[in-house]
């Protein structure tokens, strides 16, 4: 039989939307004499939902909708991922949920509970690549480059003491991050103690930990990693963005931003990120696929960290599908080698 594909989307972070449209796109891609695809999509507040008629428009109907809203028979999760039963099909899910329920390792412990194999970071390392601030403390400890950056705990913390910190150790202008999300969401540079003080506010609106960085003067590149125990790196890309900063608006309405593949750079600095990435990818105990974002201070103090995502935008225009796509793996043929990734944890961790 073929094997089932269950591709998640949708979900109740604030990147739901961004989720809708990579899963038309994965869906169109994948391989059907490979896959029995199953669509599941995930509401804004929660519910899950077999979407068959997906099956029929993308899959068999080859219309491709700018983004597939989450609709059909509601399933409860297990039923969703194991199927009706009598199947003796291998099934891997594909959660492509990106933010809190979806890339923080929640989704995939239900998965782990239930032995069910799935694409990219398990548990833990889903959880800390999501936690900005868990992450900067692990890459701090493995030695990987970063900015300076400092902490504000919701209840722990005295903001005004924060802020002033802030100000002392950083300098101005810096950026102001919910600590678990994704898609720039939350996101302010602020120019001063008074901007930083509402952009904490605003950052609380999506989680209770907020961190804030020096606000870096440099390139912007990301390397897509691929593998499990010896991971590969693609050829880097830059970004440069269509705003101040690469925001949400820059990647998902008005997609000002360009992407340069590959980015051009000297050839020990390409080498040297190259290497960093799988790097830090291994030191995250990350598994299948992760995007890892960088600052590169080409007269100061070279590649910095920025960020691991472990569930990258993944449409075919997406910087992690374009990477590959460059160092020579095509859209589809990256899900076979996810799927393969997927199979391959699994069998060692169980
Ligand atoms: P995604 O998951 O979509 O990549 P995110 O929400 O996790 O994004 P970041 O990548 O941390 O957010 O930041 C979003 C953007 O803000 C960066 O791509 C960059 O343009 C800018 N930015 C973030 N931190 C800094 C910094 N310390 N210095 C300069 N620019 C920054
Ligand atoms: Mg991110
Ligand atoms: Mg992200
Ligand atoms: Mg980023």
């Amino acid at each position: 039989p073929l094997l089932r594909l269950v591709v998640l989307y949708g979900g109740v972070s604030a990147e739901h939307d961004v989720s809708c449209v990579t899963a038309a796109h994965v869906l169109a891609a994948a391989d059907r004499s490979k896959y029995d695809l199953v669509p599941v999509g995930i509401t804004k507040s929660g519910v899950w939902l077999r979407n068959d008629k997906a099956i029929a428009t993308i899959v068999e109907g080859g219309e491709l909708p700018d983004k597939l809203e989450p609709a059909g028979t509601e399933v409860e999760p297990l039923t969703a991922i194991r199927g009706d039963g009598g199947s003796q099909a291998v099934t891997v899910v594909l959660p492509l949920l990106h933010g809190p329920h979806g890339e923080d390792g929640t989704i995939q412990g239900m998965l782990e509970l239930f032995k069910v194999p799935y694409v990219g970071a398990g548990v833990l390392s889903s959880a800390v690549c999501m936690d900005k601030a868990m992450a900067k403390i692990v890459a701090e400890q493995s030695g990987i480059p970063q900015c300076r950056w400092v902490q504000f705990r919701d209840g722990i913390d005295d903001p005004n003491e924060i802020v002033s910190r802030v100000v002392d150790e950083l300098g101005l202008p810096v950026f102001v991050k919910p600590a678990n999300l994704g898609s720039s969401v939350g996101i302010t540079k602020a120019h001063d103690a008074s901007e930083v003080d509402k952009a904490i506010d605003v950052a609380l609106r999506y989680d209770d930990i907020v961190i804030i960085e020096e606000a870096v003067t440099a390139r912007e590149v990301e390397v897509a990693v691929l593998g499990n125990t010896a991971p590969e790196s693609s050829v880097p890309g830059e970004i440069l963005p269509g705003s101040e900063f690469y925001d949400y608006e820059d990647k998902y309405v008005t997609g000002a931003a360009q992407l340069v593949i590959p980015a051009d750079l000297p050839e020990d600095a390409t080498r040297d990120v190259r290497e960093l990435a799988a790097r830090a990818f291994t030191a995250l105990r990350c598994a299948g696929m992760a995007r890892v974002d960088f600052f590169y201070e080409a007269d100061g103090r070279g590649w910095l960290l920025n960020e691991i995502n472990t569930i990258p935008g993944f449409t075919p225009a997406s910087m992690y599908p374009k990477l590959w796509e460059a160092t020579g793996i095509s859209y589809p043929d990256l899900i076979d080698q996810l799927v393969a990734l997927a199979l391959d944890g699994h069998r060692r961790r169980t």
